[in-house]
């Protein structure tokens, strides 16, 4: 029989003052290798709160991944207080083929951010890692950070989405504070346990159930150059260190916050016909209602669709490339908070 590794948090943190990595082992696949989840833990010597962070649920989307792993490897478990966890890639099967789902694994290709709590007795692959992350990880989180990006099709304008402060007067200010040591021009506030995606299986649903102070990054997409790229990662990079000071995880001063941050809610918005998209606004232009974002033409030339802005409001984000299939998102619009 083959033995599998494990994650044992309980295990782990009677160890202060020590950090590991590894992977948490889910089963061998066909061709012998294990299909896993692989973690980072920094257990500092003094106690405090834990910080769990992932990123890579969706396969390509690598930025804060790449942050999660490098402040691990920065951090010193002696001068650390409470227990850094961190998932470089959840959905490590979509990051090595580099897709948002791991269709090769799962008969129903199944979108890792749309099953939580997850399901471990009657679920597939995808719906048990959920179950796992969920029973090993997330139960042990204080804080808990995600990070997304627009993956292969999508980009946007970094954005760090916070809880209505005004609906959740237990976690709103203090995920108001945690979005905004990742400076990000846009904040993005969502409601208590709300998805704007068709599902409430979300992470943000768990956090509020599990009673978990919760912040989702969305950090640009894989249409930036490297050299954007580099700036987003930064980003990413900073805002973890920038949190791990304003928790009191590390000792170090917390910037202030930006002061020039738009503060929106974001709907994605979808087109009804496929063909080749052709945005007409761009990251940070304000619309009005009824403005054209962008259209789609057939292969004929002929414009065939255009979505409108459905009230005034700010471009997010953006289908990136040329082809788009019917009812995808092609435009990620803001609705202005201030002016409400
Ligand atoms: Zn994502």
């Amino acid at each position: 029989m083959v033995q599998l590794e494990t994650f044992d948090y309980n295990e782990l943190i009677k160890h202060r003052g020590t950090k590991k990595c590894g992977f948490h082992e889910i089963g061998l696949k066909p061709d012998g290798s294990m299909m896993k989840i692989p973690y980072v833990i920094v257990v500092g010597e003094e106690e405090g709160p834990t910080l769990l962070m992932d990123g890579g649920i969706h396969g390509d989307e690598v930025e804060g991944a790449e942050a999660i792993a490098n402040v691990y490897n920065e951090l010193d478990p002696k001068k650390f207080k409470g227990v850094y966890i961190g998932i470089p890639h959840l959905n490590l099967e979509g990051f090595n083929i580099g897709k948002r789902v791991a269709s090769s694994i799962d008969y129903t290709a199944a979108d890792m951010n749309r099953v939580f709590p997850g399901d471990d007795v009657s679920g597939k692959i995808s719906t048990t890692i959920i179950a796992k992350y969920v029973k090993l990880f997330v139960e042990y989180a204080d804080y808990w950070v995600t990070f997304h990006s627009g993956g292969n099709t999508l980009y946007l304008e970094p954005i760090a989405c916070y809880t209505n402060t005004k609906l959740d007067t237990v976690f709103g200010s203090l995920t108001y504070d945690m979005a905004r040591c990742f400076m990000t021009p846009y904040l993005w506030r969502c409601n208590p346990g709300a998805s704007k995606e068709g599902s409430t299986a979300t992470m943000r649903g768990l956090s509020e159930v599990k009673k978990i102070a919760y912040i989702c990054l969305e950090m640009g997409g894989n249409v930036m150059f490297m050299k954007d790229r580099e700036r987003i990662y930064k980003m990413c990079h900073d805002g973890i260190k920038n949190l791990l000071n304003y928790l009191k995880m590390t000792d170090g001063p917390v910037p202030e916050f930006r002061t020039d941050t738009i503060d929106v809610d974001v709907d994605y918005l979808h087109i009804t016909h496929g063909g080749i998209y052709h945005p007409t606004k761009y990251i940070f232009d304000r619309v009005k209602k009824g403005e054209v974002l962008g259209y789609v033409t057939d292969i004929f030339g002929n414009k065939i669709d255009e979505r409108t802005a459905p009230y005034d409001g700010i471009v997010v984000g953006t289908w990136t490339p040329p082809v788009i299939q019917p009812r995808e998102w092609c435009c990620l619009f803001g609705k202005f908070q201030d002016e409400e």
